[in-house]
């Protein structure tokens, strides 16, 4: 549906977006994950036509779009900040992203019911929720039946509760009608939660994009590791490999995990989530240093041969040495030769 091929752009001696490579299939709800600066905003403008690359093509149905105004492409734009017409009232506002003609009050009142707003018309922005005014925000966007939606931080300005409500819906939404669209976020349990693939963005350049669980369960770059949820990565070498699994060395210890792109003899990062510790038994040993309570676990801050650790246990150990196991973990190659250093 979407096709974004080798985009770069530069704003002085700052390189916003880096050999920006991806295809976003029909339907589906990408979300765009990455640290503040790393150029999100400014690969969806470049999707929208409200900045051109400097080099590289936007494709839109195979159709090469890359010079063409912003109000040509049939592209729906969602923000942060709402941007609603204050002086008009709600109806208003939608009715502003329908074309002429036609029963636009019946089709004002089918997208305000699809956002969960009937009944309130003829309220004013000011009158609203944040939440609500999102709502009708997204209706607006919705009303000039987009090719592709583009969300930029929508939810942000919403209080934590009110955002997990809303991201559940706005997913059950878009869904419903099979709109394809890009989610701008820099929330990586929204990403999660929300997207059928989550592309993780940084200093300009794609370094992964999976489904959410590939991501999760299996980052390719130890930055994608450690940016998505909590990270142990461990210095060491693949001693062997066979098949799919592989032997790693880490201070000494010989530790089964899953082979991921390592060949033999790599230096590699062993990497696993607090979560896949499994604490009580096992070869190996740690001091834990901290531990904090966190309602339905433990989580501790420990040392295993001077490396540090991160596992959650569902109750504080007694004393402040335990045995565990690992129960999952990934050889992970080191840097990314490909991400050169950038100026700022
Ligand atoms: P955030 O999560 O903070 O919104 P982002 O990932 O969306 O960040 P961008 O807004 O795309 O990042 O910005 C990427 C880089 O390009 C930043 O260093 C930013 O300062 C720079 N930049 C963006 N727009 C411009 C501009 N119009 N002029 C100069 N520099 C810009």
């Amino acid at each position: 549906m979407l096709e974004l091929a080798g985009l770069w752009k530069r704003f002085g001696d700052v390189t916003a977006v880096a050999d920006f490579s991806l295809a976003v299939g029909r339907g589906e709800l990408l979300a765009l994950l990455g640290p503040s600066g790393c150029g999100k905003t400014t690969v969806l403008r470049i999707v929208a036509g409200l900045e051109s690359p400097d080099a590289g093509r936007v494709l839109l149905e195979g159709q090469d779009v890359t010079a063409w105004p912003p109000e040509k492409r049939g592209i729906g734009l969602v923000f942060q900040n709402y941007a609603l017409f204050p002086h008009l009232s709600v109806a208003g506002n939608v009715a502003y992203g329908l074309r002429t003609g036609g029963d636009r009050r019946g089709r004002v009142r089918e997208l305000l019911e699809l956002v969960g707003l009937s009944g309130y018309e003829r309220r004013r922005p000011h009158q609203l929720s944040a939440g609500q005014q999102q709502r009708v925000a997204l209706a607006r966007a919705l009303a000039r039946e987009p090719r592709v939606l583009l969300l930029d931080e929508p939810l942000s300005a919403l209080d934590a509760a009110l955002r997990k409500e809303l991201r559940g819906e706005l997913r059950r939404l878009l869904k419903k009608l099979g709109m394809t669209a890009i989610y701008v976020t820099h929330d990586q349990e929204e990403a999660l939660a929300l997207a059928d693939r989550v592309g993780v963005m940084r200093e300009g350049r794609l370094e992964g994009v999976d489904t959410p669980e590939g991501l999760y369960r299996r980052p390719r770059t130890p930055f994608v590791a450690s940016f998505l949820g909590r990270a142990n990565l461990w210095p060491g070498w693949v001693v062997g490999v066979d098949g799919d699994r592989a032997l790693v060395e880490v201070a000494g210890v010989r530790i089964p995990a899953e082979r991921g792109e390592a060949e033999a003899g790599d230096e590699v990062l062993l990497f696993f989530r607090p979560e896949w510790v499994e604490v009580g038994e096992g070869p190996l040993a740690a001091e834990v240093e901290g531990a904090e309570y966190l309602g339905d676990r433990w989580e501790l801050r420990a040392r295993c041969s001077g490396l540090p650790l991160v596992l959650v246990t569902p109750k504080r150990p007694d004393g402040s040495r335990v045995s565990f196991a690992l129960a999952t973990a990934r050889a992970v190659r080191p840097g990314d030769p490909a991400s050169s250093p950038r100026s700022r």
